[in-house]
């Protein structure tokens, strides 16, 4: 059994439809594939019917931009109630926030004497309800300002970089207790990815399991083989849940295909079977 818990599709920064995603998955020969877009669970019924159609479970889930303390810091949900009411609020308020930062991005480039329009971004955009620097950088490619999706991010829309512009984003312990009470469970996305190692090391993700969280995501390319072997015998310290995945986005980030990573059988399993536990009233 092949289980990827990380994926985007153009219903945030992916390159594939929902419906593609979930047929490219098939086609890798995956049995079980979530589908996380940023801050948005918009993909979720058109993924489902493409996985009816061939035949694959697919978890509905999102990778919601949290903050933990001044850095940023991504938080897989999975299963959670779509129309429970305070959790659509905060991710609308996210999602505001995405909407309200391009054109500040676009001044903010402009001011560097970069010719960028916020049609040009939107145009990127396309039908994601998220809309993310990675369609700024779609942009800058489209323009020959840069050559690829990564040199946009280092070069300009990093933090510290000329374009870099900050938005909202809820506490990474609210968003844990959040999505619980929505019925669903929760992961830490590459906890040690871009520096996180600091910031998220073993006492902090103590705190953050007596929170709700159930579990972190170990096997990811952001992470090499010794920061994995870390992370899982961290785990196993303190009873999280172990996954892995791609983070897949299409032709949008490379080394990211479907499947490069995979989650464990009985870890996947636990996982689902702590969804819901924290509404049932005991
Ligand atoms: P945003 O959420 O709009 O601030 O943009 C963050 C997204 O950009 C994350 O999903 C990352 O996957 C993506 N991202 C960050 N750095 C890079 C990079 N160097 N190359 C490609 N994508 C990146
Ligand atoms: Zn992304
Ligand atoms: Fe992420
Ligand atoms: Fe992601």
């Amino acid at each position: 059994m092949r289980i990827d818990l990380h994926t985007h599709s153009s219903a945030s920064d992916g390159t594939d439809t929902p419906a593609d995603l979930v047929r490219a998955a098939a086609a890798a020969g995956l049995d079980v594939v979530a589908l996380t877009d940023h801050d948005a669970m918009s993909g979720w019924a058109e993924a489902r019917r493409a996985a009816d159609e061939v035949g694959i479970t697919l978890v509905p889930g999102l990778e919601i931009s949290t903050r933990f303390g001044h850095r940023g810091a991504h938080l897989l949900g999975y299963v959670p109630d779509p129309a429970h009411a305070p959790l659509v609020t905060v991710l609308d308020r996210i999602l505001d926030g995405r909407t309200e930062r391009t054109p500040a991005i676009v001044a903010a480039l402009r001011e560097h004497g970069i010719d960028i329009t916020e049609d040009d971004v939107r145009r990127e955009a396309g039908g994601s309800v998220a809309a993310g620097r990675p369609h700024v950088a779609d942009a800058l490619v489209r323009q020959g300002v840069v050559g690829d999706r990564g040199e946009a991010f280092t070069e300009l829309l990093d933090p510290g970089r000329p374009g870099y512009v900050n938005r909202y984003a809820p506490a990474l312990e609210e968003m844990i207790a959040l999505v619980g009470a929505a019925g669903g469970v929760t992961v830490i996305a590459h906890p040690w990815g871009r520096g996180g190692r600091s910031a998220l090391d073993e006492a902090a993700l103590a705190r953050l399991r007596d929170l709700g969280l159930a579990g972190i995501e170990v096997d990811h390319q952001d992470h090499g083989p010794a920061e994995r072997a870390e992370l899982r015998a961290i785990a196993r310290n303190l009873d999280l849940v172990v996954t892995g995945s791609s983070d897949h986005h299409g032709l949008g980030k490379v080394d990211h295909d479907l499947g490069v990573n995979t989650t464990e059988p009985e870890q996947y399993e636990r996982l689902m079977s702590l969804a819901g536990s924290s509404v049932s009233g005991g």
